[in-house]
């Protein structure tokens, strides 16, 4: 008989896995506490639109839709850096100016993942129906749905419920779990930079970064040529969501601040104040498995969004999940331990990236120095060809595993560095020579 596998959640990751496992013939039902996104519309001011990179793409082709996703996503190059007197400076990603990353909305990201599961005859979508209690040794689960409550069991659930997930809060209760949740001292809100006489107000070939040293101001292109920007500032303190707490004053303190952006954002005021602000926190957990249980996305590695890979490795999580299933030949308890034991370390790795980047962002890009090592990097790489890739290069164009980047960027400097030391040993050598004659 085919196994029955649950999956909580239907958003990013557990819409994409139902998708992957419905094809692989198992029967998949999917429960999600909110009504169903493609007819519900999204949360005001909720993270509007992503980036889709190397590692996401790659699992979406897997289940033919990269092109679907890509048709709807925008290709932004590089990033375009703004002083504050209004100055704009590109900065490719990749050396050869050739590799992107793609924006793309959530909503329509996440429809085109529906549609795709939903399209299996053996996957079931059940909206509005939210998990209250989970007993992961017997894989028994109780929603609240929207005719009352309603009991299942299933061979294997997967916990797909993001940052908070209550699938994992179950496995918290047994001895041995690890759980560490780290709020950022910075949180997020939404803003929305309208286009201007039917056309984008800014480049939409690039990720815009306003950085202000403790604080940055990002935008990303949308397909209605709007662009959504989002602040990343502190909780508290000078220029914190606490201190610019009226309309008028985050006016002002964008007249100051990010002045060219100020002139492009009509419905600011509005904006500032209906958006929510939203927490920043990365989630540490272990083992992402129990039995026949495993979480996935953001319910196993919750982490800040500074390098755009949230749902890009929960998209990797997926792929290796079944990748483990079918090694396994469909035994549940091997094929996830192992997933669990492949997929941790690099949950690690990118939630530390991912924190480093945020000081590159908002304060490193600006500096002269940055700039210099940049341009280097690239010459670097036009030099040494795939012997020599910056970080964001593999972190974001390639799929190299996230727990081996940093130890190649520290190979891969020694290297570079013992190569100056002897371009300028042999230069040295030259001019002694040419001294001496
Ligand atoms: C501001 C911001 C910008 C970001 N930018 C990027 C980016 O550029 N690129 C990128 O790759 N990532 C980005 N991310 C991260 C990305 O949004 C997440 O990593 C991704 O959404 C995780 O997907 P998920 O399916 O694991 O979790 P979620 O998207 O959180 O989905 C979990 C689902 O589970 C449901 N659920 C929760 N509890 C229950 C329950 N008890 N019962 C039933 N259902 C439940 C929820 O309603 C939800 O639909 C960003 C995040 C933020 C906050």
């Amino acid at each position: 008989m085919t196994d029955r596998v649950a999956i909580v959640g239907a958003g990013l990751t557990g819409a994409l896995l139902a998708t992957m496992l419905g094809r692989r013939g198992y029967d998949v039902v999917v429960y999600e506490r909110r009504p169903d996104p493609r007819h519900a519309g999204s949360e005001r001011g909720r993270s509007i639109n992503l980036a889709i990179s190397t590692r996401g793409l790659t699992a979406l082709r897997q289940v033919d839709l990269e092109d679907a996703v890509l048709a709807r996503a925008l290709l932004m190059r590089g990033r375009m850096i703004h002083d504050v007197a209004g100055g704009q400076e590109f900065q490719s990603y990749s050396a050869d100016g050739e590799f992107g990353i793609n924006s793309i909305s959530r909503g329509e990201l996440n429809a085109v993942l529906l549609d795709a599961a939903e399209e299996l005859p053996n996957v079931a979508l059940r909206f509005e129906h939210r998990l209250t209690s989970f007993d992961a040794d017997a894989c028994t689960m109780s929603f609240a749905g929207p005719a009352g409550s309603v009991e299942d069991s299933a061979d294997a659930v997967i916990g797909a419920d993001g940052a908070f997930s209550v699938v994992r809060r179950a496995l918290q209760a047994h001895d041995g779990f690890d759980f560490s949740q780290d709020y950022l001292s910075h949180s997020y809100k939404e803003l929305s930079i309208p286009p201007v006489d039917g056309d984008f107000a800014l480049d939409p070939g690039a990720l815009h970064i306003w950085p202000r040293g403790a604080s940055m101001m990002i935008a990303l292109p949308n397909l209605d040529r709007s662009f959504t920007a989002t602040l990343f500032w502190p909780r508290k303190g000078p220029g914190s969501f606490e201190d610019i707490d009226t309309p008028e004053k985050a006016r002002r303190y964008f007249d100051d601040n990010y002045p060219d952006a100020s002139e492009l954002m009509p419905d600011l005021e509005e904006d500032y104040r209906l958006n929510p602000i939203g927490s920043l926190l990365t989630v540490r957990c272990a083992p992402w498995n129990r039995g026949r249980v495993a979480l996935i996305g953001d319910a196993a590695h919750a982490i800040c969004p500074f390098y755009g890979q949230g749902a890009n490795a929960g998209f990797e999580d997926c792929i290796e999940l079944v990748s483990q299933l079918d090694l396994h030949a469909g035994s549940w308890q091997p094929a996830l331990a192992r997933y669990a034991e492949i997929r941790k370390p690099q949950g690690d790795a990118i939630a530390d990236l991912a924190l480093h980047n945020f000081i590159e962002m908002r304060d490193s890009v600006s500096s002269p120095g940055y700039q210099v090592v940049h341009k280097t990097e690239q010459i670097l790489h036009r030099a040494l060809g795939d012997r020599y890739k910056t970080r964001y290069e593999m972190v974001s164009f390639s799929t190299t595993p996230y727990a081996e980047i940093e130890p190649t960027v520290r190979r891969q400097r020694t290297v570079a560095g013992a190569l100056a030391a002897a371009a300028v040993a042999a230069i040295a050598a030259v001019g002694v020579a040419a001294a001496r004659r």
